[in-house]
């Protein structure tokens, strides 16, 4: 296999719980496609939110990474860690005027459509404000390996970005933008689910001086009728001690040939039989459901 240093990708888990099997998916499909361009693979867990972790989940989700032979290039990273820099991206965000405090309330900006585009009010006394990113309006698209073109207006659709919580908590959208510059990211795989944030992420790397990464939006893990996750093998956790079939699930919903894998064997072997005949050009947008229900 060459090696190709130029090439960084990750998976970035949320320790919310368990990896159950659409995570799976976006954790296969990355390490195929790093590996298969000869490139790095990075975990970094995305612990930014302690009201939703699950006390235990990050170790258990590296465990089952482990169990599946999905191994990182490099040692983790904690976003939990990550709070300078995340300060100093936001210092020259004020700075330059990109983000101003806002101290609009949830009720507010709810009665405006929920969008918002500029302040309803001032500051109020002791409560501390949300800083957001002014986003302009105007179309901007950007092209997925995956999912094709994909547009948005960012000031009529999305409105102004929450960078940092009013409780103080730092945003995803900041830190997902700083983390991946700063691990020299190059290529973004992952789930369906983050298509939309993309271009606010897009604006985001242009108004700090960042490179953008390509991006390749894998199929979103759904029901037979559509919802994204119900009671069905996709929200089940993946067992660690039993990877094969899942393995084996996650790579037909990607498209791929169920000939080329091994029928049983240590996921090793089945990872370097899936290195060996994994063609992108097979993921289809939707994935292949029949694969995850057969
Ligand atoms: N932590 C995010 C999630 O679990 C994924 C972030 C990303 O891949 O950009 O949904």
């Amino acid at each position: 296999m060459t090696t190709n240093p130029a090439y960084r990708g990750r998976f970035a888990p949320s320790p919310t719980g368990p990896l159950h099997f659409g995570s799976l998916v976006a954790a296969l499909g990355s390490w195929l496609f790093a590996r298969q361009a000869g490139g790095r693979w990075l975990v970094r867990i995305e612990d930014l939110d302690p009201p939703r972790e699950v006390p235990g989940a990050a170790g258990r989700q590296l465990a089952t990474l482990a169990a599946f032979g999905l191994v990182p290039d490099e040692a983790p990273w904690f976003q939990s860690a990550r709070g300078e820099a995340y300060a100093a991206a936001l210092d020259t965000l004020l700075a330059s005027g990109d983000a101003f405090a806002c101290h609009c309330s949830r009720s507010e900006l709810e009665a405006a459509g929920g969008v918002h585009r500029r302040c309803l009010g001032g500051p109020r006394p002791g409560r501390e404000p949300a800083i957001r990113l002014r986003v302009p309006e105007g179309r901007l698209a950007f092209h997925d390996r995956i999912q094709g073109e994909f547009t948005q207006d960012l000031g009529r659709d999305v409105g102004d970005v929450v960078l940092r919580r009013a409780d103080g908590y730092w945003a995803y959208q900041l830190a997902v933008v700083v983390d991946d510059a700063a691990q020299g990211i190059t290529d973004i795989v992952r789930g369906a689910d983050l298509l939309d944030s993309t271009p606010r992420q897009i604006h985001l790397q242009r108004r700090l001086g960042l490179p953008t990464p390509t991006y390749a939006h894998l199929p979103l893990v759904r029901d037979a009728d559509g919802r994204k996750l119900g009671k069905s093998l996709a929200s089940l956790p993946v067992d660690d001690a039993d990877p094969t079939p899942a393995l084996r699930a996650a790579w037909g919903f990607l498209g791929q040939e169920a000939r080329c894998l091994p029928a049983s064997g240590p996921p090793a072997r089945l990872l370097e039989a899936a290195l060996r005949s994994f063609d992108a050009r097979r993921i289809t947008p939707e994935g292949n459901r029949a694969a995850v229900q057969g």
